[in-house]
């Protein structure tokens, strides 16, 4: 029996055709294939505007500029996270700050923000904006999010790297907030190796987003040199580097075409691992809100330690002598040493992120994963979990 690692991406014939007739092209940096992943990705999330670059890091530190994000100004977010979300907040010498998760969701808790918020007014440092996590794919809670960041003056840049395709309540995520940042890393639910996107529907900041992406220039390459255009150019802001390729938009069109289908399996898989897991007591399977559509980038089960002799860590050695691969998304980023160290965290600080870190497991989700190997993943946990009952 081979090994079921954590993640394999899905491509398939398409996404090698798209890339090789990039290359044969001629045109291999940003050119005719990402103004049509552009188009193709704002169609399918119903966003006025969507803007490629080459990570999701990249298209959170615009977004964040677009805003106009200062020196010393106050972000919101949650712990419970990848490092990018805060990273970007640094970029500015701006100052991130956390609200703890729900602990059913795991995504970041609104009373709790609004309280956060009050207490931050007090002594006239106002937050300038929040950056909601949708963790594992499941979109936070936007109503009462986006009616706090109104009633308090706040933008709101949703970090979406997990949410495609997902919708709350009647939206598709990535036309709720101001700005929304997709991810297309190799282990994201669409991928282009490495990618991201931003979307909006305010004009102007898409111009300036499009600008900034390729190092304040106002036009792209593409139209610079192509027959119609001229070597004339000007830089209208200082920039990045941060401009998608054609031959990563050309994945990132084969993949989209596959989106509906691969969350589909991704569902599949999902509702598999729920059902055999829901009567095992020492396993406490993710919840899923009856007004979202999840998108399953992942699924984590949180053990439970009043039923069980072994830990999280003596858990996932024993899957993987098993051949399962596992991870945990995430270490809360207040306990890892830059943070600690820098604002003098300690894990109790956000007392739900840190207990739930105990407990998680993320188990493999892809759509390559066969029926079988599903089976083998909950025949392994069941087992693991069984020898270790307290
Ligand atoms: C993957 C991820 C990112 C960063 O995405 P990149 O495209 O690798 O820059 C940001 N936030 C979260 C929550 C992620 O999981």
């Amino acid at each position: 029996m081979g090994n079921i690692p954590f993640h394999l991406p899905h491509i398939g014939d398409e996404e090698i055709g798209g890339v090789v007739e990039s290359l044969r092209s001629g045109w291999l940096t940003s050119g005719p294939k990402v103004l049509q992943f552009e188009r193709e990705f704002a169609e399918y999330v119903g966003c006025r505007h969507a803007v490629a670059v080459n990570s999701c890091t990249a298209a959170l530190h615009l977004a964040l500029n677009a805003i106009g994000l200062r020196e010393g100004d106050k972000v919101i977010t949650t712990p419970m996270t990848f490092a990018a979300t805060a990273e970007v907040i640094h970029y500015f010498r701006a100052e991130p700050v956390f609200v703890d998760i729900d602990s059913e969701t795991l995504n970041i808790n609104h009373t709790l923000l609004e309280k956060r918020i009050n207490e931050l007014k007090a002594p006239g440092s106002s937050p300038r904006a929040v950056i909601p996590v949708h963790y594992a794919g499941q979109p936070c809670d936007m109503d009462p999010i986006m009616q706090i960041a109104r009633a308090h003056g706040l933008r709101v840049v949703e970090d979406a790297a997990h949410a495609l395709p997902a919708r709350y309540k009647d939206r598709t995520v990535g036309t709720i907030g101001d700005i929304t940042c997709f991810s297309f890393y190799a282990t994201k639910n669409i991928t282009t190796g490495e990618g991201g996107m931003v979307a909006t529907d305010n004009p102007e900041w898409a111009d300036r987003l499009r600008t900034l992406r390729l190092h304040g220039i106002s036009k792209d390459a593409w139209k610079r040199y192509a027959s119609e255009g001229n070597w004339y150019y000007e830089i209208t802001d200082n920039g990045y580097k941060y401009n998608l390729t054609d031959i990563a938009a050309a994945l990132g069109i084969a993949q989209l075409k596959k989106a509906d289908y691969l969350w589909e399996r991704r569902k599949n898989i999902a509702a598999m691992y729920s059902e055999a897991f829901k009567y095992l007591p020492q396993i406490e399977v993710p919840s899923e809100n009856s007004d979202v559509q999840h998108s399953w980038h992942l699924y984590v089960i949180r053990l439970r330690p009043e039923a069980l002799t072994i830990d999280r860590d003596g858990f996932i050695r024993e899957l993987k002598n098993m051949g399962i691969g596992t991870s945990v998304h995430f270490i809360p980023l207040h306990i890892h040493p830059y943070y600690r160290e820098t604002y003098g965290y300690r894990p109790e600080d956000f007392p739900a992120a840190y207990e739930t870190y105990r407990r998680i497991i993320s188990l493999p989700i892809y759509p390559r994963m066969k029926d079988a190997d599903v089976g083998r993943v909950i025949d392994s946990v069941t087992d693991v979990a069984e020898r270790h009952k307290r």
